[in-house]
This record gives C-alpha cells, structure tokens and sequence, in this order.
C-alpha cells in the first residue's frame, strides 16, 4: 500500500467483513478507494469474542457469494479464527486497498465545497466520500444496574475467553442471546455452577426436518424482512453452532444443573433481584420456535417439497424446578457467585463521525445505508436495510447498493453541460469541437493516488 495518500475518491472506514465487502464491490466498479482498519482485517473475528466461538451459520450460508471456506464442510460451523481467515483470503483474492494498523479519529465535512476532511493515526486525507463500517456491535453495553462491589469479577461478553479465565467460584450470566446461552453452556460443562438470567428472546430450530434454520430463514424470506416487527427489534435470538450445532433449549440446560433466572432488576448489598418472569420468556421463546415450525411445514406442504417429519423439533421438556418456582433473589456470597459476565449487547460509537447524518439521539438516519448527509454512507448496522443486514452474506448485499449508489453520483457530477464539452474539446484539440459526448473522465475529481 502506499504509504502517503493524501486524497481518494472513497474511503471505507474498518475492514471487519462489511469494509471487505464494500471493497470488492468497489473494485469491481472500478471506484478508487481506501479501507483504513486501525487494527487487522476481521480483527473483532480474530480477537474480540471468546476462544470456542464458532458461527452461528453453517459454512455454506455464512460466507459470501464468491468464495467457499477452503477445506470446510459445509454443514459445519467455521471457528472464528476460520472466518478471520477467510476474510482476509477474500480481500486478498482481488488485492483490496486496505491499510491497516491506522485509526480514524474524526470526519469533518469540509466547509463551502464537497468531501470531507478525515484525521487519521497516520496524518490527513480528504475523500469524496466515507464509507462507515465499524461494525453493529462497538462499545459493549453493561446497564447502570450493575453492582459496585469490588470482590466481584465482573466483565463484559466481549472479554469473555474461556473459564479458566474466571476465579473460582460460581458464575452469574446476565443476558440470554447467543452470547449468554453458550457462555452459560461451555462454563457449565467446565464444572463451574452457573445462574442464567433469561429475558425476552427468539430461539428459532437449529435445523428441522433436515434443513438448517438458515436455510428456512431464507425459503421463508425471513431474512430479507426489511422491518422487524415493532417491539422486538432487540429481540434478541439465541441460536448457536457450537458442539455441531444444536437447538438451544433452556429446559434442558437446567436439567443439567443450570440455574435459571428472570430478567436480572437490581443489586443491593450483595443481593441480586429478578423480575417474576422466566416462565413467560420461556413461553415466548417457545411460540417463536413452533411459529418457525409452522411456516416450515407449511411452506412443504404448499410447495410439495420432500423432507422428513421432524416430530421430536416440537417436544417441549417439562418446567425444571428453577422455572416453577424461580428465585426472586440471590444473594451472591451465600451463593458462591465470585462473577458476573453481562451478555448485554452493545451500542455503536461515532462521536468522531462529525457529520449531519444523525438524529436528535444520535442514532444514523439513513436509507439502506445512504445517509442524509450526501456522501456519508453506513454500513452493516443491525437492519440496515434488512435482518440479514449485519451478518456476513447480508452485509455483502447491501455494500453493492451502497457501492452502485456511490457510481451513480460520480455519474452525475461526472455531467458537462455542452459548453463545457465544447471547452474540454478545445482544451484537448484547441479546434471546433463537434463531439458532445459525456465523458466521465472530466469528472470534478479528488486528487486520487493509487492504493496499491
Ligand atoms: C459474538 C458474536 C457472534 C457473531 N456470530 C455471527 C455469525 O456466526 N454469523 C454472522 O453472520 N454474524 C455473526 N455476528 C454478527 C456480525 O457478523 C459480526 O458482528 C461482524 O463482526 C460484523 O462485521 P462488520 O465488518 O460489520 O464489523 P466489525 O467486524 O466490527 O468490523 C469493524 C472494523 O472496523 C474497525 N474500526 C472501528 N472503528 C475504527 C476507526 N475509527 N478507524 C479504523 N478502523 C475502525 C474495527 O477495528 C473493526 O475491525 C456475530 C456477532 C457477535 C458479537
């Protein structure tokens, strides 16, 4: 990469799989550009979630259209080292412009002119156009709830590794998505004596009758659902590959010795309280499994398709103990409770983004990532245009939009009326010019310096 670019058509901010993505479709379109990652391509994959995470798609639906994960079974479930790994053979298959090790750390409009001002780690660039992809999942959220008790351990799900990593002792999981539930599942089978706060969630079949439930998210166009249905927008979905890939089940899990709670209310003096409502969650969680269900077996029978019953998909174990008669409190040294892991999400952070492209809560205003302040785009924010939209093969799609959005406008201020085609011509053959053309390379253009 060349080390003193000064100025570009388009930058993309962050080579996490949506910076590859918008890359490889810009290349394709022939735009120039430059991805800035302040760490390595995929770096969240490689180093920011803990050391058994696999995805939660299997490797045929995990990836992106043009490449397959090399020597992966499809039906399996690539490690996250896997995926770093193919994000960073992807970028290289068609020589990305990424330079990595450099931090943005503003973006200012420049005044009176089009482009911005971006400062860097690594000094100043200006750029017609910014492509933001810093990823859904930024800053880790832990709610104002928590304790302030120094003898506890309390960390986040994002630093999360593996148990040994956690003193002795029993463990409290606040939070059961994806991350929770096999945060939970992998201490539990360490040995460790494990509460689960579970709170609203969807828990869709790992597979049923023999498809994955990626696939039937497809088949039933669930994924391209561009409107969550209100209310549940944070739902969020506990689903997971990990042992093979199997349907999370939270009646099980407390067969096992798991404890499972309500939605974690509030600490005082050692205490921990829930709200009264595992049962419902429960209940809910499993009216989003049999709805799935129901449009799986319907979509079978309406399209005539060949796939075998599935009955045991539907069996439902009986409430354990700790959902009949739920804890309303915990008190954690009585309990052995030595940590707290928060599996409580995360928010996103452009407080260096200096743009008009927010509302008043600083949430992005956009429409499939294009935002309100031309040239500023988004990309691979939760429904960004639909489900799909933060997770691998979704990202992909919309960076395609985003990247025919940015070709269309280079087009238009690519436009010269005829009297500058007549100026350009005599510019070029100092003669009566009859040639009206629409050139595109009299387009008002960035100093642009190669990237490779
Ligand atoms: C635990 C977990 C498991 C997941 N599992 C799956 C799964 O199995 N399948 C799936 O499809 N999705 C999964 N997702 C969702 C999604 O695919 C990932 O969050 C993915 O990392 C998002 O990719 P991204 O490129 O949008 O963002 P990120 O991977 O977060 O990449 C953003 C990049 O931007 C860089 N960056 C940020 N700020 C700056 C800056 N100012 N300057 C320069 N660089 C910057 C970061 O270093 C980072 O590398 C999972 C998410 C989580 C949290």
């Amino acid at each position: 990469m060349a080390a003193e670019i000064s100025s570009i058509d388009t930058l993309v901010i962050g080579a996490g799989q949506a910076g590859v993505a918008i890359s490889e479709h810009l290349s394709n379109l022939g735009v120039p550009h430059l991805v800035l990652e302040r760490e390595r391509i995929a770096e969240r994959w490689r180093t920011g979630r803990w050391d058994s995470l696999v995805a939660n798609g299997p490797a045929w639906h995990d990836r992106f259209p043009n490449m397959e994960f090399e020597g992966l079974d499809p039906d399996a479930f690539a490690a996250k080292d896997q995926v770093a790994d193919y994000f960073e053979a992807y970028a290289r298959r068609f020589n990305a412009p990424i330079r990595t090790g450099v931090e943005v750390t503003s973006v200012e409009r420049q005044k009176g002119r089009a482009g911005f001002t971006i400062a860097t780690s690594d000094g100043t660039i200006e750029a017609s156009r910014v492509v933001v992809a810093t990823g859904p999942f930024q800053r880790p959220v832990i709610p104002r709830i928590a304790p302030q008790d120094v003898e506890l351990t309390q960390l986040h799900s994002a630093d999360y590794r593996n148990p040994a990593q956690l003193p002795a002792g029993a463990v409290l999981v606040v939070g059961a998505g994806s991350s929770g539930v096999q945060i939970a599942d992998e201490l539990q089978r360490a040995g460790r004596t494990v509460y689960l706060s579970v709170g609203a969630h969807d828990r869709p079949p790992r597979a049923y009758r023999g498809r994955d439930f990626c696939w039937w998210l497809g088949v039933l166009g669930e994924w391209d659902k561009e409107i969550a249905v209100p209310g549940r927008e944070h739902v969020t979905i506990a689903v997971s590959g990990a042992y093979g890939g199997q349907t999370i089940d939270f009646r099980r899990l407390a067969q096992r010795g798991m404890t499972l709670v309500g939605t974690t209310k509030s600490f005082t003096n050692g205490v921990a309280t829930f709200e009264q409502d595992l049962a419902a969650n429960l209940k809910r969680g499993d009216e989003n499994l049999m709805s799935l269900l129901d449009a799986a077996d319907d979509y079978i029978e309406r399209n005539g398709v060949d796939l075998p019953e599935d009955p045991g998909a539907r069996l439902i174990p009986p409430d354990p103990a700790c959902v009949t008669h739920p804890l309303a409190e915990l008190d954690l040294k009585k309990a052995d409770v030595s940590t707290i892991i928060w599996a409580t999400g995360y928010a996103v952070d452009f407080s260096w983004l200096h743009v008009n492209a927010f509302d008043d809560n600083g949430k992005p205003q956009h429409q499939r990532g294009v935002s309100k302040e031309p040239g500023v785009y988004f990309l691979g924010l939760p429904w960004l245009s639909r489900r799909a939209s933060s997770f691998i093969w979704g990202v992909w799609h919309d960076a395609k939009h985003i990247a025919d959005h940015i070709v269309t406008q280079r087009k238009y201020l690519a436009y010269r009326d005829a009297s500058q085609r007549q100026q350009d011509m005599r510019a070029t053959h100092g003669a009566n010019p009859t040639d009206t053309a629409c050139d595109e390379s009299h387009a008002p253009k960035a100093k642009e310096v190669g990237v490779n």
